[in-house]
């Protein structure tokens, strides 16, 4: 199959009903009209085969994937998702399944409003990187640099289950049963975005980050931005019983402070705001939890039940390191 053909199937499955599309697949570029008062939110992200995703990664988990992780970065700015691109790089026309892709990708839009506008195909290394664009009113997208000290940090869910689940997919730890394994691998490949989650909080938290390479390290950039430190509470971040059925206590708290892939908001919250946060929180679908509190000295510390420093070297994924 030739490369216009895996685009028409790529615009049949890829239809919307959003106004604002004034020209979507099938021309030189996309046309969005944006509302006044609005500003754009732009960003962008690639999974690679081997990288982000283990290779044996169902088709649709690959589409609903790329997608996410681009929500999560919109959730974390606080924007509505309105409109995503995908440039896809394929080995081969059949292989993964382009339907099944695209229907991964697809079905998470739909959840949101979001319509594929237009995107890119090539024939390379298995990689799928989306762009995706969102709206807020002007002025009031949340940003990393707003944290004050003495804010609480919330978290909107739990933490370490994506990196279980990578654990397991890679055979590094055997679950006792099949449901626990299933639920941490679909946290792994099927990351849900906390859309509702950042536009609850516009105006309300401080500050705001995505978790997409472990609370510590993103926490930090957080810290560092906002020119603060922080302190959580060890005992106080929230974990699934799948994590603790399949991994002893203190793994899975290690997972859960520098494992990657959790796609939770990390929020700092004047304390004043905070019973408001949490409400909003809830009323937004999440299981918000409070686990620390922005301090003066730089950097992300951990505290045991009797505030010892118990931080652990590990931070979380990075590149080229
Ligand atoms: P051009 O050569 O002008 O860049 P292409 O042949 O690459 O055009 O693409 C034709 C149309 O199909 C464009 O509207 C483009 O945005 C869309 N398109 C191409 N690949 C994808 C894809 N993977 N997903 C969504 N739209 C795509
Ligand atoms: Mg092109």
């Amino acid at each position: 199959m030739a490369e216009f053909d895996l685009i028409a199937r790529i615009r049949t499955c890829a239809g919307s009903d959003r106004r604002d599309v004034v020209l979507g697949i099938g021309d030189d570029a996309a046309v969005l009209s944006v509302e006044p008062g609005m500003q754009l939110v732009a960003c962008v992200d690639t999974l690679n085969a081997g990288v982000h995703f283990p290779v044996d990664t169902q088709p649709s988990a690959l589409g609903w994937k790329a997608l996410a992780v681009n929500l999560s970065d919109l959730a974390a700015m606080g924007a509505q998702p309105c409109w995503a691109l995908l440039s896809l790089s394929l080995p081969s026309a059949e292989c993964p399944s382009v339907e099944e892709v695209i229907a991964g990708l697809t079905h998470l839009a739909r959840l949101h409003g979001v319509a594929l506008v237009g995107g890119d195909t090539t024939r390379g290394p298995l990689s799928l990187t989306v762009t995706a664009l969102g709206q807020v009113p002007a002025g009031t997208a949340l940003v990393r640099s707003g944290a004050r000290i003495g804010d609480a940090i919330v978290v909107t869910g739990n933490l370490g289950d994506a990196a279980a689940g990578l654990m397991l997919a890679t055979g590094q730890v055997v679950a006792q049963s099949h449901a626990v394994s299933e639920t941490l691998r679909k946290r792994l490949d099927y990351p849900t975005p906390r859309v509702a989650a950042g536009i609850a909080v516009r105006g309300i938290a401080s500050a705001s980050i995505d978790v997409s390479d472990g609370l510590l390290a993103d926490l930090g950039h957080v810290c560092a931005e906002s020119g603060v430190g922080a302190a959580i509470d060890l005992e106080s971040v929230p974990l699934s019983a799948e994590i603790l059925s399949a991994l002893p206590r203190h793994m899975a708290q290690l997972l859960a402070l520098s494992g990657g892939d959790d796609y939770e908001l990390c929020l700092t919250v004047p304390r004043e705001h905070l019973e408001t946060a949490l409400v909003a929180l809830r009323g937004a679908g999440c299981a918000p939890h409070l686990v620390g509190r922005v301090t003066a000295e730089p950097g992300v510390q951990v505290l045991d039940a009797a505030g010892m420093d118990v931080t652990p070297r590990q931070r979380g994924y990075e590149h080229f390191s």
